[in-house]
């Protein structure tokens, strides 16, 4: 993992570099300042990345790739390309060379494999690493669609650059969002629960995970049609990602099940969670056409895992097992409430 993220450093830095060169010496002052925001924007990421292997070296960061070679030797060839693609003596190339050498750069930049990285090591701030480096590309294409006449090959490339990055984007949207609720699918949850399971057991700290189901909904559904369920569903996804920390990870378990992964929550302060889970979605004011007030309300159940450092990681199948259990109880004792969570490990 170290590796990886030094890799991700090295090769920010190295368009740092280029854009800090290209800034000093192009002649065109427009041009000059872009790559000076550039630089700077690219100083932001190397700090992002920076952070992480901060965060890794104090065992804060689980080890998120499975495939840890397969993934440093693409990156260390991605790095070299990139290397190669920053041409010498680059404070003499033209406008037009800067220009071409800023798209080799960000060609690279826009693989997956950096997106993948930052949506497995901050999913709670994700989103906004996403748009930061959308505005950042952006950048680039108006410069090259001002540089250069409409309908050039120069801004169709620039066209074709920036429809890649939003594919791979809109792609991963799909791969890992639940469409309804916008928050996580349970394609998402099997990956990030597998891997903080395992950063848990290694370094000894507690992990909790949440299930959350709505009360009788089949019955909002049969009394008021299935889009104002789905309506419903939405307001009590806004509340959940209210109720949680944000580092905490939101899914769409199933139809009407929400999971939640807290990770670093102790037993005390997860039962706590639970609770707020419960009256955060109590609170919730959802209308009908008519201007009646839905009463909504979830029961809440869930599990921690406290096990001693370098430990075997517990596999996620028994983490839920055991949250489903939880959940169960707390329909059982009259729904709308949260049962203890099952610790597991003392
Ligand atoms: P309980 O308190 O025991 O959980 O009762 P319940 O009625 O919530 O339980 P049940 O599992 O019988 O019903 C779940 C309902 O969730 C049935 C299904 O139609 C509804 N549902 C699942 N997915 C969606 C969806 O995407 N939109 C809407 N509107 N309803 C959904
Ligand atoms: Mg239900």
């Amino acid at each position: 993992m170290r590796e990886i993220l030094e890799l991700c450093v090295e090769m920010d830095l190295l368009a740092q570099r280029a854009y800090r060169v290209m800034s000093l010496h192009c002649d065109n002052t427009d041009l000059a300042k872009t790559f000076k925001k550039m630089a700077d924007e690219e100083g932001t990421h190397v700090s992002w990345w920076n952070d992480l292997l901060g965060a890794w070296e104090r065992g804060l960061l689980p080890d998120l790739v499975n495939d840890t070679d397969v993934l440093t030797a693409r990156l260390a060839s991605l790095r070299t390309e990139l290397e190669v693609a920053i041409p010498g003596e680059l404070q003499e190339r033209s406008d037009d060379e800067m220009l071409a050498t800023a798209a080799r750069i960000e060609f690279f930049m826009i693989d997956p494999i950096f997106g993948e990285l930052i949506d497995l090591t901050e999913p709670a701030r994700a989103d906004r690493r996403h748009e930061a480096y959308s505005a950042h590309l952006q950048r680039l294409i108006e410069a090259i669609e001002h540089h250069y006449e409409e309908g050039s090959l120069a801004t169709f490339l620039a066209g074709i650059l920036n429809r890649t990055w939003r594919d791979n984007m809109a792609l991963n949207v799909y791969a890992t969002r639940d469409p309804l609720t916008g928050i996580h699918n349970r394609r998402a949850l099997d990956t990030h629960l597998r891997q903080w399971s395992a950063w848990s057991a290694r370094y000894g700290r507690p992990i909790g995970v949440a299930l959350v189901d709505i009360d009788l909904f089949k019955g909002i559904n049969d009394a008021r049609g299935h889009a104002f369920g789905d309506v419903a569903l939405c307001a009590i996804a806004d509340a959940l990602r209210r109720a949680i920390r944000s580092s905490d990870l939101l899914v769409r378990y199933g139809g009407d099940e929400f999971a939640i992964i807290a990770p670093e929550t102790e037993p005390v302060e997860f039962d706590g969670l639970l609770k707020r889970i419960v009256e955060t979605v109590r609170d919730i004011d959802l209308r009908d056409a008519q201007e009646i007030r839905v009463p909504l309300s979830v029961s809440a159940g869930g599990a921690v895992a406290v096990d001693p450092p370098a430990s075997y990681p517990r596999s996620p199948d028994r983490l839920l097992a055991a949250a489903d259990q939880s959940l169960y109880s707390a329909k059982q004792s009259g729904r709308d409430r949260a049962a203890a969570a099952v610790i597991l490990g003392l």
